[in-house]
């Protein structure tokens, strides 16, 4: 396949030029584009210290850190998939949640119809819900999950949006399948049981973190690939996932996570499942000063781009 996007990662300085995702054009035309990689500046739902709306600014910077050819796959996502920089989602009145998550749908389903796959940073975890509505127009979708926690609380200080409750909407709206559901690194007290026994009760197989250290990685990508199984899948990446040690930058740490090798090695574990998007959530610079977290962060987003565009490939081979 032809990329008709130009990069040439040596032609200048990692530290010049205009600051997009992985140093790659703007395209504001996802017609254009096999993956699109999109910004969604949006913390209208957390809960506790808010941030996150700084996230893909700083991870468009630090992303100058990245490079092209994968050390362990060998996969050039920029030789397989024409990437690029779609900009960020703008927002009518983000001091209003219900319109901010329609502008996100109304974004991503552009996106989707042109047939470009999204790769977004986000943003709290609300963001993934509007995403989920605008990509899942052939029925419920299929996701691993990796997060400190399940999202799936029924509400949050009187909030059904907020970034505590994305999935139990999402399996309500019947736009994510429980049953084709994975979430994996879950952790920390709760005040309530009830975000755990929905996931549970709803058919997601939940995977807390002293599960995870027992079985490996590689046990874990192999459950994560059971239930994922052949249809479409997302992946979305809470950067509390990692221990606090590796992402202090984050609205709601919890201690005793995973470790950066480990994430990277489980995205990594996913290629070849047919992956239709992803998001990496919860970045929050102001509590990130030396931009640690949003390395992290656009680290795993390179993990996720990775196996995307063999995704695409694979897809558009058949
Ligand atoms: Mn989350
Ligand atoms: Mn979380």
């Amino acid at each position: 396949m032809e990329n008709e996007i130009n990069y040439n990662p040596d032609s200048a300085p990692r530290y010049t030029g205009p600051v997009t995702f992985m140093r790659m054009p703007v395209v504001r035309d996802p017609s254009k584009l096999d993956i699109a990689l999109i910004g969604v500046p949006y913390d209208g739902g957390v809960e506790n210290r808010s941030g996150p709306r700084h996230g893909p600014r700083e991870i468009r910077n630090m992303s100058s850190f990245m490079r092209t050819v994968h050390h362990v796959t060998r996969v050039n996502p920029y030789k397989l998939c024409r990437i690029a920089d779609m900009g960020d989602v703008t927002f009518t009145n983000p001091f209003q949640i219900e319109t901010s998550q329609a502008d996100i749908t109304a974004f991503f389903r552009k996106v989707h119809v042109a047939g470009a796959v999204p790769l977004s940073a986000g943003g709290d975890h609300s963001i993934t819900l509007p995403i989920l509505r605008a990509l899942a127009t052939d029925g419920p979708v299929g996701m691993v999950h990796i997060d400190a926690h399940t999202d799936t609380a029924d509400e949050e200080l009187g909030s059904k949006l907020s970034h505590g409750t994305p999935f139990r909407r999402a399996v309500e709206e019947g736009i994510l399948d429980p049953k084709r559901t994975v979430q994996i690194g879950i952790r920390g007290a709760q005040n309530s049981e009830e975000g755990w026994e929905f996931s549970l009760k709803s058919g997601m197989r939940v995977i807390f973190i002293e599960e995870f250290t027992k079985l490996g990685v590689e046990a874990v990508i192999a459950e994560a690939r059971r239930i994922t199984g052949t249809g479409s899948t997302y992946i979305s990446f809470d950067i509390d996932s990692l221990d606090p040690a590796f992402a202090p930058g984050t609205g709601t740490p919890e201690v005793g996570g995973m470790t950066p090798i480990q994430a990277q090695g489980l995205l990594r574990g996913l290629r070849g499942l047919d992956l239709i998007g992803g998001d990496v959530v919860e970045v929050s610079p102001p509590f990130d000063p030396s931009g640690i977290t949003a390395l992290a962060g656009v680290t795993m987003m390179y993990e996720i781009l990775c196996v995307l565009a063999d995704a695409v490939v694979q897809r558009k081979s058949r």
